[in-house]
């Protein structure tokens, strides 16, 4: 049986298959498959005015074509024409192109032209059969994204296919001319084929009217299929869970200290979301020990204070240990039952844990993912906290939402996201922000230090060490080998032991079992350690107040969420803070970048947002992406102001223009839109 094509002209299977792999899998898709830039092929320039550098066509005839072995198997054609001689080399080619080259065969090639060793010469250029009689293109030549073994031409082709029927606007005029954006049919239509008289500057830079255009729809349809997952979640049920005041008021008396204006605030908008009949989705961030495992801890009371079961996870076993060991006692003083999960937990403990949990007998269990990728169950599942969200994947999240009948869910963050980007990928969900940290911190002081003055820093260590203070010494990231990583961790524990024989030094890595993690951790909490050697596994959420120095080593190699976190660390207590960033020379320039904005800025806002525009979103919000509509004509930093245009129009659509919102969603996202929604 053959398969009906997606599209309403002729594509042959193997095509269409490829097709399907850039995401095309109708006309509007390929309507929609912009140029990433265009090539000048309307003219032609004689052999004798090319100039290295610059990209040029010829039109030339074959004089000779050979393959050369030396100094690697390439083959070399040396074209003319009327004005001079121009040499092509192909490094990968077959044998049917030593055979196309055939002396006095007419040609147009289009490549960079560069200055070879026996004159001027293209490598790999396009080229195609021609003759002085073979017309010119009239516009620009557009280039495609495109994927192995489909090329330009069959792409452009295809895409002029699609561009054969007229193209409806989905928003109406007027709009538009409010918005002063052009209309969508002769913005697509420009770029496909730009005129010659189209700056190209203006159209690479994606500044031009046309781009602008392209990426408001995008915006708007990322804006609109977010606004109504969000609406979706609006129209799901569960039970609410208002605020007794019993539990929460009584933990909030015996904390040492008063919330700060900024978690009383989170704290009031996350009790009023609990109190409603729908789940909440709230993600509450804050920078790096801005107090959110309290708001946290607060959350988890008005659940259980509501005869619900809360779970609190966190992405790794030091950090829900930690979270376990430091709230359990407080907890357990108000009569709430905690427990622990852990995939490194004995067999037997974990059972009777379970045990425990599904016979309602646990009010609060702390844990890593493995709370929610084992078979055990909850008896009465109301909240969910996920620590550290950012660092969990998506598989992870959905698999927890399938526990249980639809529980709320606060999700926190330390790695700050900015305003643009937590508007545009986190429209569905609340967010509430803690933009102060509690009072009495000394502001941390960051040293960038070269790796040749080792020795200052070690003496640094010990003065700070015998002077009551404690040390993290973070060793370099090893991203290629968990076990080199492992390996330099213990040589660096070693060497410092053997140099700083007057410290009790502690080492700390993944690779330890729960039990002798909890115990060096515990010994650096209680103050028998003087020094940690740690790998980055200390990263998230790890809390002693009274280590006020922390050195990394190889701190030119992490990014900066990364030393942001880290340098988190210290600075929580009243002692003044050092953070000694170690670096090897010499430095990237990518690198040099982010050590200077780490010395630079404290904010992790800021941090956040200098790294959006050193790395570009993908990375930064992590797998969130995953199963969202990507942007791609659409760049947050470039288009706030589109941006905001946007998340204001999906409003009045939603709620005043269901057929424009169809249409919209339709367009841009088509089959894509099922996985926004879920
Ligand atoms: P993070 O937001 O990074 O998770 P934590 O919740 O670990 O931060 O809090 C960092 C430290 O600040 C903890 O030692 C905590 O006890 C303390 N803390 C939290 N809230 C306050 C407050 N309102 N006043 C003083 N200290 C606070
Ligand atoms: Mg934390």
């Amino acid at each position: 049986m053959k398969a009906a094509s997606p599209f309403s002209f002729p594509v042959s299977p193997a095509t269409a298959a490829k097709l399907a792999k850039l995401g095309l899998t109708r006309d509007a898709d390929l309507v929609l498959h912009l140029p990433l830039r265009w090539e000048d092929e309307t003219h032609i320039t004689p052999i004798r005015d090319l100039l290295p550098g610059q990209s040029a066509q010829v039109q030339a005839v074959v004089r000779d074509a050979k393959v050369a072995y030396r100094p690697r198997r390439m083959l070399t054609v040396t074209m003319e024409d009327a004005s001079g001689v121009l040499g092509l080399r192909f490094l990968n080619f077959y044998p049917s192109h030593l055979k196309l080259f055939q002396p006095g065969e007419s040609f147009r090639c289009m490549g960079e032209v560069r200055g070879g060793f026996l004159g001027l010469e293209m490598v790999h250029p396009r080229f195609a059969k021609a003759d002085e009689s073979t017309p010119l293109p009239a516009q620009l030549t557009p280039v495609y994204p495109t994927t192995a073994g489909l090329g330009q031409a069959t792409l452009r082709k295809l895409v002029a296919r699609s561009l054969e029927a007229p193209i409806s606007d989905t928003l109406p005029a007027d709009w538009l001319a409010k918005l002063k954006l052009p209309d969508l049919e002769s913005s697509i239509r420009l770029l496909h084929q730009p005129p010659l008289d189209c700056a190209l500057s203006e159209l690479e830079s994606r500044r031009h009217p046309a781009w602008q255009r392209l990426a408001f729809d995008e915006l708007l349809a990322q804006q609109l299929s977010l606004a109504t997952s969000r609406r979706q979640r609006q129209s799901l049920r569960t039970t609410p869970l208002p605020a007794k005041q019993q539990l929460t008021t009584a933990f909030t008396r015996q904390l040492p200290f008063d919330l700060t204006p900024a978690q009383t605030h989170a704290w009031q908008e996350i009790s009023s979301d609990l109190n409603r009949p729908h789940p909440m989705r709230r993600l509450l961030q804050g920078d790096v020990g801005s107090g959110k495992t309290v708001v946290a801890a607060l959350t988890c009371l008005q659940a259980i204070e509501n005869g619900q079961q809360a779970a609190f996870m966190a992405p790794t076993e030091i950090l829900a240990e930690q979270h376990f060991r430091k709230l359990a006692p407080q907890l357990s003083a108000l009569g709430v039952r905690c427990a622990w999960v852990s995939g490194s937990q004995k067999k037997s403990e974990r059972t009777a844990a379970w045990q425990a949990i599904s016979a309602g007998e646990i009010d609060l269990a702390f844990g890593t993912h493995a709370l929610f990728q084992e078979a055990g169950s909850f008896d009465r599942l109301g909240l969910v906290v996920v620590d550290e969200q950012h660092r969990f994947g998506v598989g992870q999240r959905l698999a927890l939402m399938h526990k249980g009948t639809e529980p709320h869910q606060l999700m926190m963050s330390a790695t700050p996201i900015p305003r643009t980007l937590a508007m545009s990928f986190f429209a569905d969900l609340d967010v509430s922000t803690i933009d102060s940290l509690p009072p009495g911190r000394t502001p941390i002081m960051t040293k960038l230090v070269s790796a040749a003055r080792r020795d200052d820093v070690l003496e640094r260590v010990r003065e700070a060490c015998l002077a009551g203070g404690q040390t993290y010494w973070v060793c370099p990231l090893i991203e290629e080998s968990e076990k080199l990583q492992l390996q330099t961790a213990q040589d660096t524990y070693a060497a410092l032991v053997a140099q700083l024989p007057e410290l009790r030094i502690g080492l700390v890595h993944g690779r330890l079992k729960s039990a002798e993690k909890q115990a060096v951790m515990a010994a650096f909490q209680a103050h028998q350690i003087d020094l940690l050697v740690a790998t980055t596994v200390i990263e998230v959420g790890v809390d002693v107040p009274n280590a006020a120095l922390m050195i990394i080593e190889h701190a030119e190699r992490m990014g900066l969420a990364q030393l942001h976190q880290l340098r988190g660390r210290v600075g929580r207590g009243s002692r003044e803070s050092v953070c000694v960033l170690l670096y090897q020379t010499p430095v990237s320039e990518l690198a040099r970048a982010r050590l200077k904005v780490i010395f630079e800025l404290t904010d992790g806002f800021e941090i956040a947002r200098q790294d959006l525009l050193l790395r570009g979103p993908g990375e930064l919000i992590g797998h969130r992406q995953s199963g969202l509509p990507m942007l791609r004509f659409a760049d947050l930093e470039r288009d706030v102001a589109l941006l905001e245009s946007a998340r204001d129009l999906a409003q009045r659509c939603l709620s005043h223009h269901p057929d424009i919102t169809a249409r919209h969603v339709e367009r841009w996202l088509g089959s894509r839109q099922a996985l926004a929604g879920s």
